[in-house]
C-alpha cells in the first residue's frame, strides 16, 4: 500500500517534467514546478482520505512525502470552520465563513507548508536550506527544520513582526534582518544560494509548499459537505495558498470527491499599499508588475511581485474570481468588528479578506444568499503592535468611573 501516490514534478509553462526523488528548484525555462500525482491509480483505492487522522496527513495519498518516517509534524492542519452569522449580518452576507488558521502551530497557515516542504526536504537528504520571509514562513520554517534537524539560514525584513524574529531565532535558525522588503531579502539568499549551494526553500522555489497549503482546500471541501462555498476570499501575497486551493479543488474533482456544481470563485485579496495581482487583473493581463515602495500593515501580504502571478491570475480567471484591493482603513475597521461581533482575534491579512467581502457584497459582485468564505491566515496576537488600545490606568483604589468612553 502506497503512503503516497506522486509521480513526478511538471512544469505548468513548458510541460518539461521532473523526478519528484531529486531536489529541484525552479523549471529551466525559469517557472516553478507543481507536483502530480497518479489520480487514475489513487481513484481505484478503497480509502482516499486517511479519516483516522485529524491533521492535514490525512491527506497523505495526495501529499508529495513518500515514506511516513519522514512526516515531520506539529499537529497541523483541520482547523475550524467557523459560521460568522453577526458579521454577516453587518456585512449583508447571510452565510459567512471563516476558515481559522490561527489556530495552528507558530500560529499562521504557513506551517502548513513548512511541514509538508520540511518533510519533503528531510526525505530527501536536505541538511541546509536558506530563505526570504515577511516574518510567518521563517519562523514556521525555523521551527519545524528544527524538529526536522535541518539548518536554516532566514532572512527577513527589520520591520516584520517582532514575534517571528523572535520564533525564528529561538529555534536556532541563522537570522539575518534587512532594512528593505522581501524582494531585497530573496536576492541576498538568491546569492548565498548561488555561492554555497543550499537548497533555496523561497516561495515556489521549491516545489512542496504549496503542497502543504493546498491542503487548506481539501479541508474547505471535506467540512463543507454538500455546501461548498460559492465564494472564497484569500489574502495574496505570493499567492501559494491561492494556487493550493485551486489545485485542491481540480484534484478532488478528478477524484470524484467535488460535491459541488462549479468551483467556487476564488478572490485574491490585497492591500492597496500593494496590490501588484489586482491592478494586473484590472488590466486583464496574465502576469503582474513589480510594485514600487509597497507599504501595508498585513505583512504576510506584502509582497510587490510574486514569482507565480501568473499561476494566481489563471486562478482567478478560471473559476470567475476577481482581485480586490482594501485600504488600511478597511483592515483595522474589519480587524475590529470580527473581534467585536465574534470574538475572534483574526490578523490584518484575515481582516482584508472581510473588508474585500463587504466591497463585492456592496458592488452586488457576491449575490444575495450565496455561501462566502474567508481565510484568517493567522492569529491576531502575533501582530501586537497592529492594534492600538488605550485603556485607562487608575491608581489602587480609585474609582472605576465606569463608562464605556474610557474604553476605547
Ligand atoms: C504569507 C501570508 C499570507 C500570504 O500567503 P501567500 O500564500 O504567500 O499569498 C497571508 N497571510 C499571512 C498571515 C501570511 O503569513
Ligand atoms: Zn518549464
Amino acid at each position: 500500500m502506497s503512503f503516497s501516490f506522486v509521480s513526478h514534478l511538471v512544469c505548468p509553462k513548458c510541460s518539461k517534467t521532473y523526478d519528484h526523488n531529486k531536489l529541484h528548484q525552479l523549471c529551466t525555462c525559469g517557472s516553478p514546478l507543481l507536483v502530480d500525482y497518479d489520480l487514475e491509480r489513487l481513484k481505484e483505492e478503497d480509502v482516499i482520505i486517511d479519516q483516522a487522522r485529524n491533521d492535514l496527513w490525512r491527506y497523505h495519498k495526495l501529499l508529495p512525502v513518500t515514506s511516513e518516517e519522514h512526516v515531520v509534524s506539529l499537529g497541523e492542519g483541520m482547523t475550524p470552520l467557523l459560521p460568522m452569522p453577526e458579521l454577516g449580518a453587518e456585512l449583508g452576507i447571510e452565510s459567512l465563513f471563516m476558515k481559522d488558521e490561527g489556530l495552528i502551530p507558530t500560529g499562521s497557515f504557513k506551517a502548513r507548508g513548512a511541514a509538508v516542504g520540511v518533510s519533503k526536504a528531510k526525505e530527501l537528504g536536505v541538511a541546509q536550506l536558506a530563505m526570504p520571509t515577511n516574518g510567518n514562513a521563517g519562523a514556521a520554517w525555523s521551527l519545524y527544520c528544527a524538529r526536522a534537524g535541518i539548518k536554516p539560514t532566514i532572512v527577513m525584513p527589520v520591520d516584520a513582526p517582532v514575534i517571528t524574529r523572535k520564533e525564528t531565532a529561538i529555534s536556532g535558525a541563522e537570522l539575518y534582518l534587512v532594512n528593505g522588503l522581501i524582494s531585497d531579502a530573496g536576492k541576498m539568499v538568491a546569492n548565498l544560494v548561488k555561492e554555497e549551494g543550499l537548497y533555496d526553500a523561497s516561495t515556489l522555489k521549491e516545489p512542496y509548499r504549496i503542497e502543504g497549503k493546498k491542503t487548506m482546500g481539501y479541508e474547505i471541501l471535506e467540512q463543507s459537505g454538500s455546501e461548498t462555498p460559492d465564494v472564497i476570499l484569500y489574502p495574496t501575497g505570493g499567492g501559494v495558498g491561492l494556487i493550493g486551493i485551486y489545485k485542491a479543488l481540480k484534484e478532488f474533482k478528478e477524484l470524484g470527491l467535488f460535491k459541488g456544481n462549479q468551483f467556487p470563485r476564488l478572490v485574491a485579496v490585497q492591500a492597496e499599499g500593494c496590490a501588484p495581482i489586482v491592478k494586473a487583473w484590472e488590466e486583464h493581463k496574465n502576469e503582474s508588475e513589480f510594485w514600487e515602495d509597497s507599504k501595508t500593515a498585513a505583512f504576510g501580504i506584502n509582497v510587490p511581485k510574486a514569482i507565480g502571478d501568473f499561476l494566481v491570475l489563471e486562478a482567478i480567471y478560471e473559476t470567475e474570481g476577481c482581485a480586490v484591493a482594501v485600504s488600511e482603513e478597511e483592515i483595522q475597521q474589519a480587524l475590529g468588528h470580527a473581534a467585536e461581533l465574534e470574538g475572534t482575534f483574526i490578523c490584518p491579512e484575515g481582516a482584508a479578506t472581510f473588508a474585500a467581502a463587504k466591497k463585492l457584497r456592496d458592488k452586488g459582485w457576491i449575490q444575495p444568499g450565496e455561501r462566502v468564505l474567508c481565510l484568517n491566515t493567522g492569529q491576531g496576537i502575533k501582530y501586537p503592535d497592529t492594534v492600538e488600545v488605550d485603556p485607562l490606568v487608575l491608581q489602587p483604589g480609585e474609582d472605576l468611573q465606569r463608562n464605556k468612553e474610557n474604553v476605547k
